[in-house]
Order: C-alpha cells, then sequence, then structure tokens
C-alpha cells in the first residue's frame, strides 16, 4: 500500500485521527517532503488501548504453537517483500541501499523467525513440597510498548514485536517520528498473516506519544530503543505504575587493536564500526585504540581505504556505500563535534566537512572523518556523535588500554584484533560492555542477546533470555493434604 498520507494504525486497519495534527517526513538525501503522517491524538490513543486488550484476549488464549504458525507467516511474507521494505528504510532513513536490501529486513524477520520458534518452549516447573505441590506457568504480560529509534526502524520494530508477540503479548509501538513507515508496513505484515487485529498497533507522533505509553496504567512494559538522556526520561515515567522496562541505550565502545592483529581486518573491523549506516549505529567503535607497534601502518591503510573505498552519493545506487544522515539538524550537530575535534588537539586525517556528492546534492552528508593523535579526555572521545566519525588513540600495554577503554559511564559495545587467542578473551572478559566482538565488529545474529552495561541499558534484546522479559511466573500451590489451621 502506498500512502500520500500515513496513518495511525488500529485494531487491524488504518485509523484517521480526529484532530487533523500531521506532520512532515523528509527523505535525507534529497531534503524533500515524501509524505505526512498523522499524530496519534486522544482518540487514537483511547483505541489503541482497547484494540490492544482485545487483541491481548484473543492472542493470549491461543496456544504457543498457534501463535508460532502466524508469527512464521509474517517471515515469509516479510522476505518475500524484501524489496519493497528495504526501498522504504532508504528513503525514510539515506542508509544505502547496498545494506537495506541484505540486512534491515533479513535481520527482522530472523528475530520473528527465532522468537516464534522458541514460543512452544516456554515451559514452567513443578515440584513436590511437604506432600503439597506447586507448579508455575509463564504467563504473557499483557499489552507491552515499543518505543524505536530511526536508524533502524523496521528491524528495531521486528526486534521488539517478536519475543513480545510469541510469549503472547498485544504490543503499541511507536516508531521515530523521523522514520515511521516501516513499522506500518509490519502491522499490515501481522495482519495479513493471521495475528488478530489489535495485537500489533503503531502509534504516530513524537516525544509526547512516548510519554503518554510510558505513564499509561495499563501498559506494563516499555522496550526503549534510543539516547541514554531519553531513556532516564521513560524509566522515570515507568516508575509510576512499575511497568517493567528494556532499555536500549547509546555507546562510545571501544576498539582494541593489538599489534599481532590482522590490521588489514582491524582497519575493516574499524571501517565497519564507524563509517556502515553512516555511523548511525548505536554498538560503533568510535574509539580505536592501536598498539603503538602498528599505529603507523593501521593509520596509512585506515587513510587509504577511506579514501578509495568510500563512496557516498544516492543511497539507492547500489554503488553507494555512504548514505545521508537523518536530518539537517543531526547533520549540524556532527559537524559541530568535528569542530570540537579541531579545536581540541585532534589531528584531521580525512574528512571533516559536510558532502554534496553529485547524485544527491542537497542530503544531509557528512565525509568519512578520521582524527588521529586523540586523547581520552576530548569531546569527540566521551560523547557519542552518531555519525561517521572516528577517533584513533594510541597505547602501550595491555592493562593500560583496559583502563582507559572502561573509563566511561557507556558500556554498550566492544571489539579486541588479535591473533594470540588468549589475549583476546583475556581482555574481553575485563571490558565492562554487553556486546562484544574478537577480529569481528557489528554482527548481531537474532541467537545472540544484545543489551548495555552501564549506562548503556537493561534487559537484552534476542537470544534466549529475550523471551523471558515478555513473560512472567506464576506459582500455583496444590494442597493434597488437610488444610492445617489454627483458627
Ligand atoms: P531519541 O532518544 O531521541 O528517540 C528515541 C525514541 O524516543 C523516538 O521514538 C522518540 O520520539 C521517543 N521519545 C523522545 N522523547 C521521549 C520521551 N520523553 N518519552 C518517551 N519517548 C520519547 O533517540 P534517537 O535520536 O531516535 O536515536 C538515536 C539514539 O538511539 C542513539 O543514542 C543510539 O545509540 C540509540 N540506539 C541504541 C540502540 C541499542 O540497541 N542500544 C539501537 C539503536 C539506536
Amino acid at each position: 500500500m502506498s500512502y500520500s498520507r500515513l496513518l495511525n494504525f488500529i485494531n487491524g486497519s488504518p485509523m484517521a485521527n480526529s484532530s487533523g495534527e500531521v506532520f512532515d517526513v523528509i527523505n535525507p538525501a534529497t531534503g524533500e517532503v515524501i509524505y505526512q503522517v498523522e499524530c496519534a491524538d486522544q482518540a487514537i490513543k483511547d483505541a489503541a488501548i482497547q484494540s490492544a486488550k482485545t487483541g491481548f484476549r484473543v492472542w493470549s488464549a491461543m496456544t504457543a504453537m498457534e501463535r508460532a504458525r502466524i508469527l512464521h507467516k509474517a517471515v515469509v511474507l516479510l522476505r518475500e517483500r524484501n524489496d519493497a521494505l528495504a526501498e522504504i528504510e532508504v528513503m525514510d532513513t539515506g542508509k544505502p541501499w547496498q545494506e537495506a536490501e541484505c540486512v534491515d529486513v533479513v535481520t527482522g524477520a530472523d528475530a520473528i523467525e527465532y522468537f516464534a520458534s522458541l514460543a512452544p518452549t516456554a515451559v514452567g516447573q513443578q515440584q513436590e513440597v511437604a506432600g503439597d505441590f506447586y507448579y508455575t506457568r509463564k504467563e504473557p504480560l499483557g499489552i507491552c510498548a515499543g518505543i524505536g529509534a530511526w536508524n533502524y526502524p523496521l528491524q528495531i520494530a521486528c526486534w521488539k514485536s517478536a519475543p513480545a508477540l510469541a510469549a503472547g503479548n498485544a504490543m503499541i509501538f511507536k516508531p521515530s517520528e523521523e522514520t515511521p513507515k516501516g513499522a506500518t508496513m509490519l502491522a499490515e505484515i501481522f495482519i495479513e498473516a493471521g495475528v488478530p487485529a489489535g495485537v500489533f498497533n503503531v502509534v504516530h507522533g513524537a516525544a509526547e506519544v512516548g510519554q503518554w505509553l510510558t505513564t499509561h496504567n495499563e501498559i506494563e512494559k516499555v522496550s526503549f530503543t534510543g539516547e541514554v538522556n531519553t531513556g532516564m526520561k521513560v524509566m522515570q515515567s515507568a516508575a509510576s505504575n512499575l511497568k517493567d522496562v528494556t532499555m536500549e541505550l547509546g555507546g562510545k565502545s571501544p576498539l582494541l587493536v593489538f599489534d599481532d592483529a590482522d590490521i588489514s581486518e582491524a582497519v575493516s573491523a574499524a571501517m565497519l564500526g564507524n563509517f556502515y549506516t553512516q555511523g548511525e549505529v548505536c554498538t560503533n567503535c568510535t574509539r580505536v585504540f592501536v598498539q603503538r607497534g602498528v599505529y603507523q601502518q593501521f593509520i596509512e591503510e585506515l587513510v587509504a581505504r577511506t579514501k578509495n573505498n568510500v563512496v557516498a552519493g544516492d543511497p539507492m545506487d547500489p554503488e553507494v556505500n555512504l548514505g545521508a544522515l537523518i536530518s539537517a539538524k543531526h547533520q549540524q550537530l556532527v559537524l559541530d563535534y568535528i569542530e570540537k575535534g579541531k579545536l581540541e588537539g585532534a589531528s584531521l586525517l580525512t574528512g571533516g566537512h559536510a558532502l554534496s556528492p553529485q547524485s544527491a546534492p542537497n542530503g544531509y552528508f557528512v565525509a568519512p572523518t578520521i582524527f588521529a593523535d586523540c586523547q581520552d579526555d576530548m569531546t569527540i572521545c566521551r560523547e557519542e556523535i552518531f555519525g561517521p566519525v572516528m577517533s584513533v588513540l594510541v597505547f602501550d600495554d595491555e592493562q593500560e588500554v583496559i583502563e582507559r577503554a572502561n573509563n566511561t559511564q557507556l558500556g554498550l559495545a566492544a571489539g579486541v584484533m588479535s591473533q594470540d587467542l588468549r589475549r583476546a578473551h583475556r581482555v574481553i572478559h575485563q571490558l565492562e560492555a554487553g556486546i562484544c566482538w574478537i577480529n569481528a565488529y557489528g554482527a548481531s545474529p537474532a541467537e545472540m542477546p544484545v543489551g548495555g552495561y552501564k549506562l548503556s541499558g537493561i534487559g537484552r534484546e534476542n537470544g534466549l533470555e529475550a523471551l523471558n522479559q515478555y513473560l512472567q511466573t506464576k506459582s500455583i500451590y496444590v494442597g493434597m493434604n488437610k488444610l492445617e489451621s489454627p483458627f
């Protein structure tokens, strides 16, 4: 379905608002408005809660096998429509087609497939106690809210809805107001696959709609992806009725390149972890620590490959591997960080400016930027930039780099490049981060739990444990003996 105006998706179909309030969505690669979106007003919000209640009653009464069968149909539809959905993601986010075509929809579908398969494995236990016994049931929570960021819109909607729905919950999802279409398309696919109306609703809007979700007393859980500061606000609001929370927040992750690493692979890891999705990835290794003995060699190959192999331009061009940043405002924020880097004395080796590629002259591009000779206390080494800006730092020994890598309040991801197996494991075990890679960077299969240490998050998405985060345990004690009482 193509929309000139995107509506909220409630109780199995698009629903018009009463307020008439709309907002624009801009294609970051052209700067043009591509469609308008209706804001969720009070009537939409009320309908979302009502439909989620109804959806929950029907969905949670099905067996896990029945739910799994339906979700598997949604997986087939997602894969069949890969290219159309990938194109929506390119238009909304500005990311390169060559990424969206093989990552965004695929990894979303993978998560639904994984949790659909896992759903029937959620079992309780039973135990005899003093001649009586108890058993436990794994029950869904009820209505869950999902709030998404703009960098992987469809994938985030899939990663949140997959365990929530597999466990028998209903979900009201609010995508980022900058990229609202992917989640709405997912809602249609769920309906087509046979998910009952009301089980997955999409509401549109900015912070105000998000806040409503986090304070509504009939919502049992909020799964949030976004910035640390927003996450803190969400948790505070969620405390009003003790909602369960999952928080997937920002990072300032380190990549440690030891002198025994394969340097070309280390350069690949650093480039993937800084320039993929034009640097708008939460797990990016924006602090690249390189051991002194290989520093020069690393820098030379890094700069040469960045100058020669990065192609910015119309993101729909399959040759393009660097897209546009999400908005003019975000582009300016990234450029401001680059200015701070220069002012604070980092050496700019390449990039450092906006780009206006011939095939997309009005897009919000920033050249892939490399700063060397960085110091730990520079702003660019402390704050999340969320753009294609890499800081390279030099180190001498293992213990020193572990301490420096951990010297941040964030703890989302970390990587080690080394051919010494013992060293790689020894070091990674000491890094304070929830998602770690050895001789790899960025891969995140549905089977692997992901989430942050410290200020980078709470709870996990994907992997076995995520299903449990959408279930609660009911204990049932059964008296087999005559009931004794002093009264
Ligand atoms: P953001 O925090 O500005 O917004 C995220 C979402 O929260 C949006 O849908 C927004 O409308 C909503 N929101 C804003 N204020 C709110 C409030 N007070 N209450 C409830 N909802 C509110 O983040 P963003 O700019 O969209 O995304 C970029 C950030 O997301 C980066 O920090 C990045 O690291 C992080 N991120 C983390 C992960 C992860 O898995 N850890 C993944 C992707 C992005």
